[in-house]
């Protein structure tokens, strides 16, 4: 083809085979590279302007001896073998060498080598081109120092820490947070606490960088089987890089991470439960106390009730038949004695316990107290199966009467189960989120309550305990009460084989709809 007739040809200045070798000789000249030519000995025959730059050998200096001069003698021999190995098969070489200039100072040499060979394809010269990178090399030792020594930092330190992309997988983490992996096994903690944190797999995080999506929040890993709960207080925040591909060069483009932090906190949390317990068992003891005398009063008042009633219909009847009846007017006044001791026993009655109505986990209720009975059950042999609902609403009412009302409920199975002789001896305890409300099971495989005592179970003062038991007969009846309060229901389940089945019912509608 007619290189005139093809658009795509070079002009015809710049056509090789018509390029002054003296454009050549200009170009090594003025390149901003340190060039030198050798023969095939390494003897120089050529050094350009920059190589005088950077070695301090002037042309005339570095001319006809070899490039072993620029040696700073600390290079690994092993490195020159290799270079040599290459370069005298007519490879190119390329690499980094400890180089001297004259002045006796020391580089770090980039060096590219290329075998220049004849028309019969053999080495004849070779070609150096190097650069000074000794600025460039500290600057990377120094990132690199950095690196380690935060990585190390990153490391040692006893916070869990995980960066997660885009997709919340963990691209980066610390032994903290691999040694809990191991310990979960091997399940990734962080998808674990960001459910636990209430923070859906698909939530889209609008969080500007160094923004917390949230922080020191507590969460509770369960670890299945035998291992107790672990508790962590956690943070997420939003973090960006800087994209480091090529097509990010000049328009910088940003990447955006969540850093995940989080601190065990099971032994304070545990601290903090071992004081809470200690608190709810003291004001449980001074509910129990204040109950118990109110129920003895309300008892007492009851059964005298009984009598005097009988003597003021005697002493009605007898005013009737006589008015100076000596024994009515006795009568009458022991009608008053006794119905002045009734006031004074009733203004004894302690008032009911204020408390303010809140929003309460009931499945947290029934932790406290099989936390508080726990000493008892183990003490008595007492197996219990624990089922909480996973999903739970909470019910607005008045915790310390609801917990009081479990924790009776609770001693009474025990009680009935804790009997001399007595071998079945579990306690299953269960919620359930209902379409109504919530429902709460409290069954014992105790010796249960005959059918026809089923509702009366639930009259003040009836008791199917020798001596009246410990509450006198009014703990269901108190618990029907509590449950009442609350707009629920007690009942005992008939469809139980034996023992007894305590089943709670609470409507929605006293609930504020909210997950527990
Ligand atoms: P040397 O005895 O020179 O070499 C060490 C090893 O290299 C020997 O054991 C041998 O196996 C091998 N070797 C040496 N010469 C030859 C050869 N002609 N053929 C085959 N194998 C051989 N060195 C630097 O330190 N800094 C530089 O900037 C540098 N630039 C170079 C540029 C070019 C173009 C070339 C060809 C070489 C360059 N060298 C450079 C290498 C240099 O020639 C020396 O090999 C090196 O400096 C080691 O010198 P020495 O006296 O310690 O050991």
């Amino acid at each position: 083809m007619n290189p005139e007739s093809d658009p795509s040809a070079p002009p015809e200045a710049l056509q090789q085979d018509t390029l002054d070798s003296s454009v050549f000789r200009e170009t090594l000249e003025q390149a901003d590279i340190a060039v030198s030519i050798t023969d095939g000995d390494a003897t120089i025959l050529y050094v350009n302007p920059a190589f005088t730059r950077i070695t301090g050998y002037a042309a005339e200096d570095a001319i006809g001896r070899n490039q072993s001069l620029l040696s700073n003698k600390t290079t690994p021999r092993t490195v020159y073998t290799s270079l040599w190995r290459k370069i005298s098969t007519g490879q190119p070489w390329a690499g980094r060498l400890v180089n001297r200039r004259r002045d006796g100072t020391p580089y770090l040499a980039d060096l590219a080598i290329t075998p220049v060979r004849n028309a019969d394809g053999v080495t004849v010269n070779y070609l150096g081109m190097h650069r000074d990178i000794t600025i460039l090399h500290e600057l990377e030792c120094q990132v690199r120092n950095q690196k380690a020594l935060i990585e190390s930092v990153v490391d040692t330190a006893p916070v869990l820490i995980a960066l997660l992309d885009a997709n919340r997988r963990v691209v980066l983490d610390n032994h903290a947070y691999k040694k809990l992996m191991a310990d979960l096994g091997m399940q990734e903690p962080a998808q674990q606490i960001l459910a636990a944190a209430g923070l859906e797999p698909t939530a889209k995080i609008e969080e500007e960088p160094g923004e917390f999506i949230f922080q020191d929040r507590e969460v509770c890993l369960e670890r299945g089987g035998w291992g107790a709960p672990r508790w962590f207080s956690c943070s997420l925040v939003s973090v960006e890089e800087d994209d480091a591909t090529a097509d990010a060069f000049f328009v910088r483009q940003r990447r955006r991470y969540l850093l995940l932090t989080a601190i065990e906190i099971t032994n304070l949390r545990a601290e903090q439960e071992k004081s809470r317990m200690a608190a709810l068992r003291a004001v449980l003891a001074e509910a129990e106390r204040i109950d118990g005398l109110r129920e003895s009063l309300s008892a007492a008042i009851y059964q005298l009730e009984g009598p005097i009633n009988v003597i003021s219909s005697a002493v009605a009847m007898l005013a009737r038949r006589s008015q100076s009846e000596p024994m009515a007017h006795a009568l009458a006044d022991a009608v008053a004695a006794g119905q002045a001791a009734l006031e004074n026993l009733r203004s004894e009655i302690p008032p009911a316990r204020f408390e303010e109505r809140e929003a309460v986990s009931v499945n947290e209720l029934l932790r406290d107290v099989l936390e508080l009975s726990t000493r008892s059950l183990l003490a008595a042999g007492i197996v219990v199966n624990w089922a909480p609902a996973s999903r739970l609403p909470s019910l607005v009412g008045y915790p310390n009467r609801l917990r009081a009302m479990f924790k009776a409920l609770v001693d009474n199975a025990l009680e009935a189960m804790n009997v001399k002789g007595w071998r079945e001896r579990e306690l299953n305890l269960s919620t359930r989120a209902t379409r109504s409300g919530i429902e709460v099971v409290i069954e014992d495989s105790g010796p249960g309550i005959p059918a026809e005592l089923r509702l009366r179970v639930f009259e003040p003062f009836f008791s199917t305990k020798k001596g009246g038991g410990r509450h006198l007969g009014t703990g269901l009846s108190a618990a029907q009460q509590t449950a009442n309060d609350h707009g629920g229901l007690i009942e005992i389940d008939d469809a139980v084989g034996h023992g007894c089945r305590i089943r709670l019912s609470f409507p929605l509608r006293n609930s504020e709809g909210g997950l527990a």
